[in-house]
C-alpha cells in the first residue's frame, strides 16, 4: 500500500508542468511525470529523483491510454491526483490553418484530456476520492488572433471541468481548472518575443505589468489538488496578474 498521494502530471518536463511537479515532490507528492520527450524527462528525474517517475507517452496514442493508466496504477497503488497540463499551441492566420492542424491541437489539446481522466477517474471512483486539474488559457476567456484551435481547445477543456465536476462531486471527486495568464514559458515565449505588438498588448493589460512565473501555477495546483480545497469544485481559476480583468 502507498503511504504518499500518488499525482500524475502531463507535460512535467517543462514549463508549467515542471514548476506543478517540483511543487508536488517537495510536497512529498509522489508524482508520475508524462512527456514524450526522453532527454527532458531523464533531466527532470536527475533533478527530482525519488519523488518522481518519468513515464514517455505521446499523449495522442488514445487507444494505449487504458493500458498505459492501468500499468501505472498497479506500480504506485492508485493515482490520488491528475493534472492535465500537457498541451500544444499554433498561431497562424485563420485561413492558413488546415483541418490536420486543427485537428492536431483538438487531439492533444481536448481528447487526449477526456480519455485520461477517465480512465484515472475509474480508479479514483472505488476510493470515493480524487482531485482533478486542467489547465486552459486567457485565450478562453477572451478573443485572441490567430489561435483559433487553441482557444477552441481551451474553451473545451473549461466546459469538460463543469461537467465533470458536476458529475464526479457525488463520487468525492473535485475538478477545478487554472486559466494561466502570460506565464514566462518555452511556449510563450515562441508566441510573443517575435511579435513585440503582441506582447507589449499582453503585458498593457496586465495590471502587475510582468509575466507570471511556472511556480505560480505551480503553487496553486497544489492548493486546488490538497484538502485545503476540499470545498472547491468545478472553477476555472485565472491566475494571471489580473490580465482577465485589466482594463
Ligand atoms: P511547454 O511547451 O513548456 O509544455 C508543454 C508540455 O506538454 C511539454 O512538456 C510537452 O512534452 C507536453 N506535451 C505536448 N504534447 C504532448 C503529447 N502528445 N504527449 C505527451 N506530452 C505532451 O508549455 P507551457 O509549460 O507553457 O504550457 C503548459 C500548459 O499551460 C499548456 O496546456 C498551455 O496551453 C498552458 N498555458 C500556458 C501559458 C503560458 O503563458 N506559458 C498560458 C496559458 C496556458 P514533450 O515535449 O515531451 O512532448
Amino acid at each position: 500500500m502507498k503511504n504518499k498521494p500518488v499525482a500524475i502530471v502531463t507535460g512535467g518536463a517543462s514549463g508549467i508542468g515542471l514548476a506543478i511537479a517540483e511543487t508536488f515532490v517537495k510536497n512529498k507528492i509522489t508524482t508520475i511525470i508524462i512527456g514524450r520527450d526522453t532527454k527532458k524527462l531523464k533531466a527532470v528525474k536527475q533533478k527530482l529523483g525519488d519523488g518522481c517517475d518519468i513515464q514517455a507517452f505521446d499523449l495522442k496514442d488514445r487507444k494505449g491510454i487504458p493500458a498505459f493508466i492501468k500499468k501505472l496504477v498497479k506500480k504506485h497503488g492508485g493515482i490520488d491526483i491528475l493534472v492535465n497540463n500537457a498541451g500544444i499551441n499554433m498561431k497562424k492566420p485563420l485561413i492558413e490553418v488546415s483541418d490536420e492542424d486543427f485537428d492536431n491541437i483538438i487531439e492533444t489539446n481536448v481528447q487526449s484530456i477526456f480519455s485520461l481522466s477517465r480512465e484515472v477517474v475509474k480508479y479514483m471512483l472505488p476510493n470515493k476520492k480524487g482531485s482533478i486539474v486542467n489547465i486552459s488559457s486567457m485565450a478562453s476567456q477572451y478573443g485572441i488572433p490567430k489561435v483559433i484551435a487553441y482557444s477552441a481547445s481551451k474553451g473545451a477543456i473549461e466546459s469538460m471541468t463543469r461537467a465533470m465536476a458536476v458529475e464526479l462531486s457525488p463520487n468525492g471527486i473535485r475538478v477545478n481548472c487554472i486559466a494561466p495568464g502570460f506565464i514566462a514559458t518555452e511556449m510563450s515565449a515562441k508566441a510573443l518575443n517575435n511579435d513585440p505588438e503582441r506582447k507589449n498588448k499582453a503585458l498593457g493589460r496586465t495590471p502587475m505589468g510582468y509575466l507570471g512565473e511556472p511556480k505560480d501555477i505551480g503553487t496553486t495546483a497544489l492548493f486546488l489538488a490538497s484538502d485545503a480545497a476540499k470545498y472547491i469544485t468545478g472553477v476555472i481559476l485565472p491566475v494571471d496578474g489580473g490580465n482577465s480583468i485589466g482594463f
